[in-house]
């Protein structure tokens, strides 16, 4: 299997440094609703663990989910995502992560995503990001500023290599007067104070003052406590790379001395109609604002894996209906199977798993099975791979609806065309479409 590796810029062969394959995924920050360029990251990295699983490696994934400390900067400015869901809604900070957690859960999982074996609330890792920042501050990394415990960045000597960022150039940059008690620009919180009368519910005593954790620890800690360093595969959005993981990475060796993950996977932007998601754009669409036009979640998943993780996309509602029908499409030559005895054609599977396991190239695996002759089993195999619904979302037809479809043949045959015609109506309120063959009727999902 082929991975293309941030780390080195390179299409690399994976190899696992454990029996388990450890993976990290860095997951949203719950005080609103995410949108469905969001999903698409989360859609590819279920290919990925798919993808692993089917080449027989076995998975320890984990996913956070960050219900405290994010910014609305990815530096240390700006109010905190909670607090500011929080004061829009007039809701606490902890009803905002609660709903928006799980909104998030419930898309995820009508995505059919294969579920993370650990699903880590950042609130959860308070103490554990104590007990890192104390580890780091032993170790030599971080200084204590009027409003926090930061991280030096000239200690950490690689600092500017994950994401080739030029330094001295951002040092030039830096805005006059800003925070002038960080030594270095590239310098973050890993804890921040809380002033006196300034707001903030979600709070933890630590080094005698209230405060919480900077946005960037949470990673750094959870993969310390439930995976260890370095893991095998850390994923996120090509956003992360110049500072939220390289500033994992900065952390992470100041914790262990370790590096952080062998292979880092960075899923590209989508844009809607050529246009960047923005609320000002007004395209900022919801999977729920896909069920008001009869495109189902599924649908979407779809549309995702027709591309790369690593190209832009371009989504518009015309693309996504031909996803809908190509996927259609799929689920009716699977209805075909029931209906005939097909084989597959020569090594069909292990062509199509080849295609995935170079770089997660679902589109390729997809032209070879458009193209193919494919049986049940290999269906089956296919949708395992996938996670589209192929199989128990085109089930069977039960002899109900194979006794109103003799019915209709017979009619037919009869030339009882009225008689034949109320019975294809109600097959349709079924969701059947028979349609005639020179081998006789086949029967076929309308949707
Ligand atoms: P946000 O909640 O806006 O910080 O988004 C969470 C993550 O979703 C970001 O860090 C990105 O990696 C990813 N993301 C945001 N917008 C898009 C987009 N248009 N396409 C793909 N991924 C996105
Ligand atoms: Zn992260």
């Amino acid at each position: 299997m082929k991975l293309f590796n941030t780390a080195s810029k390179k299409l690399e062969e994976f190899n696992p440094i454990g029996d388990v394959v450890r993976i990290y995924t860095c997951g949203p920050t719950v005080y609103n609703f995410q949108h469905i360029g969001n999903y698409a990251s989360y859609i590819y990295w279920d290919l990925l663990v798919r993808t692993l699983k089917a080449n027989n490696y076995k998975v320890k994934r984990v996913l956070n989910l960050t219900d405290v400390g994010h910014l609305t900067s990815d530096g240390d400015e700006g109010e905190d995502k909670l607090e500011k869901g929080a004061a829009r809604e007039g809701k606490s900070v902890y009803e905002i992560a609660d709903m928006y957690s799980n909104d998030f859960l419930k898309n995820y999982r009508s995505l059919y995503l294969t579920e993370p074996d650990v699903i880590a609330k950042a609130t959860d890792y308070v103490e554990a990001d104590m007990r890192a920042v104390d580890e780091m501050t032993k170790n030599g990394f971080t200084y204590e500023t009027e409003d926090g415990v930061y991280f030096d960045t000239s200690k950490f000597e690689a600092y500017a290599d994950f994401a080739r960022l030029d330094l001295k150039g951002l040092q030039a940059g830096a805005r006059v007067g800003f925070n002038d008690e960080k030594k270095n620009v590239s310098d973050f919180a890993v804890w921040k104070f809380i002033k006196p009368g300034e707001k903030h519910a979600m709070r933890w005593d630590y080094l005698g003052r209230p405060g919480y954790p900077g946005w960037h620890l949470e990673c750094s800690t959870i993969i310390h406590e439930e995976l260890g360093e370095p893991i095998d595969i850390h994923t996120g959005g090509i956003d992360h790379i110049p500072v939220h993981h390289t500033n994992e990475i900065a952390q992470s060796f100041a914790l262990s001395g370790k590096p952080l993950a062998k292979v880092w996977l960075h899923a590209n932007f989508i844009t809607i109609d050529g246009e960047k998601i923005s609320k000002s754009l007004g395209n900022v669409y919801l999977l729920s604002d896909l069920d008001e036009r009869g495109l189902k979640p599924l649908d979407y998943k779809m549309w995702v894996l027709q591309g790369h993780y690593q190209g832009t996309r371009n989504f518009t509602f015309e693309s996504l209906e031909a996803a809908k029908q190509r996927r259609l499409n799929w689920r009716n030559r699977v209805a075909l199977c029931y209906q005939k005895d097909i084989k597959s054609d020569d090594g069909l599977y292990d062509k199509v798993l080849a295609a995935v396991s170079e770089n997660l190239n679902s589109a390729e695996a997809f032209a070879i099975i458009d193209s193919a002759t494919i049986s049940l089993e290999d269906w089956q195999k296919i949708d395992e791979l996938f996670g589209l619904d192929l199989i128990d979302g085109t089930p069977d037809i039960d002899d109900e609806m194979r006794a109103l479809i003799s019915k209709r043949d017979e009619a037919r045959k009869n030339k009882d065309w009225s008689a034949s015609d109320q019975l294809r109506d109600e097959l349709a309120k079924k969701n059947i479409a028979v349609k005639d063959t020179p081998d006789g009727s086949i029967w076929q999902y309308l949707a």
